[in-house]
C-alpha cells in the first residue's frame, strides 16, 4: 500500500508539473501570437428578416497560427480572459475590423459591427481607451460599433460598469447583453446597467419546434424585451422554422448558420454585395 501511495504521489507531481508547463507554454504562444498579429476577425452577418436586409455583423475572433490553421475562440478566449491578454487581442481585432469594414462604405449605410468584450473591460474605461481611439480614427461612425458583454460572467463592479456603459452611449456606442437568459444578471442587469439590446442565446432558439420547456423561457424573454421596448437579436438561427417563429414573435433581427457562418473579410465583403443594405 505504501508503494502504491508513493507511486500515486509521483504521478500527481508529474501531472501538476505538466499542466504548469502547458499553461506556461500557452501563455508564451499567445504572447508570440500577439506580436505576430495572428489574431484575426471573422464576421457573421446579422440580418433583418422583415426587409431581408443587412443589419450588420458580429466580429468573432480566430487565431491563425503559423502552420496550424485556425484555432477557435473557445480554445483561447477563456485563457486570455484570465491572463489579461484579452486586452491587446481585442485592440488588434478592432484595428483590423475598422480597417476592413471601413472598405465597405458602411459610413453611408449605417450597419453595425458588434464586438465581444468581457465584463472587466466595461469596469475600467482605460482598458477600452486604445480601442475607442481606433474607432474614432476610422471611417466608421461610433454609432456603428456596439459592444456585446456576456451575462455568463459576473460583473464585480456594477456601479462602475453602468458608468462606463453610459459614457459609451454618450459617444454613440451601444452595449448589448450577450447570451441573454443564460447567466447571472438577467433582468436586474438590464435595469441596473440600462441595457437596451438583448442577444437571445442559441440555447433558447434551438428549442423552437421541440417540446423542451425552455421554449417557454424564450417566449418570456421575447415578451419582456417587447414590453421594455428593447432591441432583440436572436442568435444560432439554423432553420427556416426557427427564423419564421422568431419573426412571427417580433424578433426580426437574426443571426445564425441559416444566414451565414462567421467568415473572413473577403467572403463577408462578397456576402454584403449579395444582400441589400438596410
Ligand atoms: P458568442 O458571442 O455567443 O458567439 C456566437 C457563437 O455561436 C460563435 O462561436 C458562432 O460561430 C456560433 N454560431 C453562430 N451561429 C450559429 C448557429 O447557427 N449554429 C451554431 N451551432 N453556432 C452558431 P465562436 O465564433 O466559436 O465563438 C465562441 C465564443 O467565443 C463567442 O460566443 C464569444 O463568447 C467568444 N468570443 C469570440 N470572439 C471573441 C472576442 O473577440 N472577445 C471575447 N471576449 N470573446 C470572444
Ligand atoms: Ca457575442
Ligand atoms: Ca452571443
Ligand atoms: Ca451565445
Amino acid at each position: 500500500l505504501f508503494f502504491v501511495g508513493v507511486a500515486l504521489g509521483l504521478v500527481m507531481i508529474v501531472a501538476i508539473r505538466l499542466s504548469e508547463f502547458r499553461k506556461l507554454s500557452l501563455h508564451t504562444l499567445v504572447e508570440r501570437g500577439i506580436q505576430n498579429r495572428e489574431f484575426i476577425p471573422y464576421y457573421q452577418p446579422i440580418v433583418d428578416v422583415s426587409s431581408n436586409s443587412l443589419y450588420g455583423c458580429e466580429m468573432l475572433a480566430r487565431w491563425k497560427r503559423r502552420g496550424q490553421g485556425l484555432i477557435s475562440p473557445m480554445e483561447f478566449i477563456p485563457y486570455v480572459e484570465k491572463s489579461g491578454q484579452i486586452l491587446p487581442i481585442t485592440d488588434q481585432l478592432i484595428e483590423k475590423t475598422v480597417a476592413e469594414i471601413g472598405k465597405l462604405n458602411w459610413g453611408e449605410t449605417q450597419q453595425v459591427i458588434s464586438v465581444n468584450v468581457v465584463p472587466d473591460q466595461l469596469e475600467q474605461l482605460e482598458t477600452l481607451e486604445s480601442s475607442l481611439k481606433l474607432i474614432h480614427q476610422s471611417r466608421l461612425q461610433p454609432s456603428q460599433i456596439a459592444f456585446e458583454v456576456t451575462e455568463r460572467k459576473r460583473f464585480t463592479n456594477l456601479a462602475m460598469a453602468s458608468q462606463v456603459i453610459e459614457m459609451l452611449r454618450c459617444q454613440g456606442i451601444d452595449v448589448k447583453l450577450d447570451d441573454a437568459g443564460t447567466g447571472y444578471g438577467g433582468f436586474s442587469y438590464i435595469q441596473q446597467l440600462n441595457i437596451r439590446s438583448l442577444k437571445i442565446d442559441k440555447m433558447f432558439v434551438e428549442t423552437i419546434g421541440t417540446t423542451d420547456l425552455k421554449l417557454s423561457l424564450l417566449d418570456s424573454i421575447i415578451a419582456f424585451g417587447r414590453k421594455a421596448n428593447m432591441e432583440m437579436i436572436a442568435e444560432g438561427v439554423e432553420t427556416q422554422e426557427q427564423s419564421q417563429y422568431l419573426a412571427e414573435h417580433g424578433v426580426t433581427l437574426q443571426q445564425g448558420f441559416y444566414f451565414g457562418r462567421p467568415m473572413p473579410f473577403r467572403d463577408f465583403a462578397y456576402y454584403c454585395k449579395s444582400i441589400v443594405s438596410r
